[in-house]
């Protein structure tokens, strides 16, 4: 199948006082149409920075980002508005993005309604009726506020809104991080189902190696703004490469005793983002670094079909 967004040599600095700060740089992937890829890393790794920047919620500094075809930062203000009907996002708390003095159906409704989508109020309620079905929210729950839900129905509702809009791809920034192991479980399966139902089109951002290891098919890490290994979730999983995501996996349990690896705890302090130095970001921490890592940076290579990866080592 061919990819529904490419990104290519994506780039988004900040100005600080101290110097520029380097959240994303030079990031290229692309996803296939019903594909879901994981992206983790660290806090602070540009992970959320990039989902944001592909959507021009934060406008990208440099790079190329196609979506089905089309040159998303060549398009004007209305026709990303239209656009950002097929793009949607998902963020880690609904609760704080939701308004407070909204019902259930009032909030599911706000996008149909900004958007022009459904303009008759009684076909609009129809439509939100049927959301919250798909999503699995209770009828009775239509005139409910915010706060009278738990962490996983406010959730259902962040997720109805994104889907709303019917939209073809979401970007899905930590969506089950703040709530509870077992409401996680059933998060990141009705997700499944509305991906299936709906051929919908995943980016899922997330700090947790464990969510993504069945729910996404391909799996990127990224270290302070740079992407530095990429491959199908089980090849990543069976053969991690390069040394920071063999760290990241050996802190998780892996349920098969093959996979049983030895905590590899990293030392070394982390390399500022701001201004970085020429090398490899992770050099300070890396238990393989030679001279040349600390002038020359590692650039992301095919290492086997669909694995890439941005170290030295297996050059
Ligand atoms: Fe470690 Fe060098 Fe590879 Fe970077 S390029 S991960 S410092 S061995
Ligand atoms: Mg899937």
């Amino acid at each position: 199948s061919s990819p529904l967004l490419e990104v290519k040599n994506l780039k988004k600095y900040f100005k600080t006082p101290k110097g520029m700060l380097h959240a994303v740089d030079d990031v290229s992937f692309t996803i296939d149409r019903g594909r879901t890829l994981g992206v983790v890393g660290e806090s602070g790794c540009g992970k959320s920075t990039t989902g944001r920047a592909i959507l021009r919620i934060v406008e990208p500094t440099e790079g190329e980002i196609l979506f089905d075809g089309e040159d998303i930062r060549s398009l004007g203000k209305d026709q990303m508005r239209r656009m950002r009907t097929r793009m949607q996002i998902i963020f880690q708390d609904p609760f704080s993005s939701l308004n407070p003095r909204k019902t259930v159906s009032e909030t599911i409704a706000e996008p149909l309604k900004l958007n022009g989508i459904i303009t008759d109020k009684g076909k609009r309620m129809e439509r939100v009726a049927e959301i919250m079905e798909i999503v699995g929210l209770a009828e009775r729950l239509y005139n409910a506020y915010p706060h009278e839900l738990d962490g996983g129905r406010r959730q259902r509702i962040g997720i109805a809104r994104a889907l709303a809009l019917n939209p073809q791809f979401i970007v899905c920034d930590e969506p089950v991080s703040a709530l509870d192991v077992s409401i996680q479980a059933q998060i990141l399966n009705l997700m499944d189902e509305l991906q299936e139902k709906m051929g919908l089109t995943y980016m899922f951002i997330t700090h947790d190696l464990s969510v993504v290891h069945y729910f996404a098919d391909d799996i990127a890490v990224m270290y302070l703004g740079r992407l530095i290994e990429k491959a199908p979730a089980k090849e990543l999983f069976r053969n991690p490469v390069h040394p920071y995501t063999q760290a990241l996996l050996s802190a998780i349990p892996v349920p098969s005793i093959h996979n049983q690896r030895k905590r590899i705890l990293l030392k070394g302090e982390i390399t500022s983002p701001v201004d970085p130095k020429p090398g490899c970001r992770f050099a300070s921490r890396c238990p393989y670094a030679s001279s040349r890592c600390h002038s020359e940076e590692p650039q992301l290579k095919e290492i086997a079909p669909g694995h890439f990866n941005a170290c030295f080592l297996n050059e």
